[in-house]
């Protein structure tokens, strides 16, 4: 990297240092919630004021198909929730609802404590302050770079429009390539250059769909943390998509997780690890063996141990999950015999695979590196009853093998 420049040239690098508010004029300044005003978005989009969404029972049916089954969500001004789910549970339909791009066909959408979307009203994009990121970036391409950015800033002079266009290209490291089309750009480029876009007008919302889907990994760690560093700023409220929980365990404030058109938990990463709501958050946040097997007198009675389940059914299918950390190697004949299968040195921690009588699978165990022992040795393991969880059996899921083999 050659000498210092000033602010405001093009060296990425510097201005990745500067801050948003220093580069726009009142940006920092925590301003009062926008008074509830039906009127046209402000000529400058300069009020990045705080703003609450909340979704209510919100439901969006395509034909037969309930897209969205009854969302309902509260998010605090500025907060970052990262909304994790499997291909086609409702995801996308979630932003376009909030964005204005689409109507649910029930419930309400309100910004602020005001009805956006809902059965009485419904105020269009253009008037909801709302920054929507799509996957595939849509840049434009046959808009230069900067004419991309100023594209949201349709309302302003020009003059003003690229002058914020450039600060804001500065911000994201990209100003050197302003003059640029899209298709010269690589995708983590691109990537910037379409986050530029979406803040530039200083959204109160910011709605971003797997914004990092298409990078490889060493580039999407560290967009995604300059992404949330710019996001906090703006103190846009943000819901960003991913199909990853390391991704939103490391991002969000909160994580919502749907499935099938509903919210099954929204929540810290921690609660999630702790306390998963059934066995598909289970499987997200935390890294289980499962043993399925049905209830009998209120309890499982499996090979590994019994365990009381006050909470379901005589005779219905249920998995007990094990964590990693919940089988603990005890002294022979203290505990339940096992036979070491494979083991796998990690450091400071080693993974070990163990076979137990009466149990087709494997169960994997995290323990300290210096309690390894040999491969094929026989051992003896206690599991922790705090650290088990049990879940009725999940139809549409078939259970996962224990102790995968990488
Ligand atoms: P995700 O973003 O989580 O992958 P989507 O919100 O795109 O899921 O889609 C949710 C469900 O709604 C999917 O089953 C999808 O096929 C359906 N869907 C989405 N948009 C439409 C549409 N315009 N017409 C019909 N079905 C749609
Ligand atoms: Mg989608």
């Amino acid at each position: 990297m050659s000498g210092r420049r000033r602010a405001g040239a093009a060296n990425s690098t510097e201005c990745q240092l500067l801050k948003l508010s220093d580069l726009i004029p009142g940006l920092g300044r925590r301003q009062p919630e926008r008074p509830d005003s039906d009127g046209p978005a402000p000529k400058r989009a300069g009020a990045a004021f705080a703003a609450r969404l909340t979704f209510e029972s919100v439901e969006r049916r395509y034909g037969d198909q309930m897209a969205l089954a009854g969302v309902s969500l509260d998010m605090a001004p500025g907060e970052i929730l990262c909304l994790l789910g499997p291909s086609g549970c409702g995801k996308t339909t979630l932003l376009r609802i909030a964005s204005g791009i689409e109507k649910p066909s029930a419930g309400r959408v309100l910004i602020s404590g005001r009805e956006v979307a809902g059965p009485s009203r419904f105020v269009p994009p253009e008037q909801r302050h709302v920054g929507l990121m799509f996957q595939d970036f849509a840049l434009f391409p046959h808009l230069t770079i900067l004419d991309n950015v100023a594209f949201g800033l349709k309302l302003l002079p020009r003059p003003e429009a690229y002058r914020e266009a450039r600060q804001v290209l500065a911000r994201v490291g990209m100003l050197r390539h302003a003059e640029k089309y899209p298709h010269v750009l690589s995708g983590g480029e691109q990537q910037r250059v379409a986050l530029a876009r979406a803040i530039v007008p200083r959204p109160a919302v910011m709605l971003m769909d797997e914004p990092f889907s298409g990078l490889d990994v060493h580039l999407r760690e560290r967009l995604q943390e300059e992404t949330v560093a710019i996001l906090r700023e703006t103190r846009a409220t943000s819901i960003i998509v991913t199909h990853h929980p390391e991704e939103a365990m490391r991002l969000a404030d909160r994580i919502a997780v749907m499935r099938r058109g509903r919210l099954v938990q929204v929540g810290r990463a921690r609660d999630l690890h702790r306390n998963p709501a059934d066995l598909f958050v289970a499987r997200l946040f935390s890294e289980i063996n499962e043993v399925p097997w049905t209830v009998e007198g209120g309890a499982l009675r499996t090979p590994v141990g019994t365990f009381s389940v006050p909470d379901i059914a005589e005779g219905e299918p249920a998995v007990l999950c094990l964590r990693q950390r919940a089988i603990a190697l005890v002294a022979p004949g203290q505990g339940l015999p096992a036979r070491v299968v494979r083991v796998k040195p990690l450091g400071d921690a080693a993974l070990l695979d163990l076979a137990v009588e009466g149990f087709e699978g494997l169960l994997r165990a995290r323990i300290r590196e210096s309690e390894l022992p040999e491969s094929d040795s026989e051992v003896a393991v206690r599991i922790d009853p705090d650290r088990v969880l049990v879940f009725p059996a999940d139809e549409a899921d078939p259970p996962a093998p224990a102790a995968g083999g990488a």
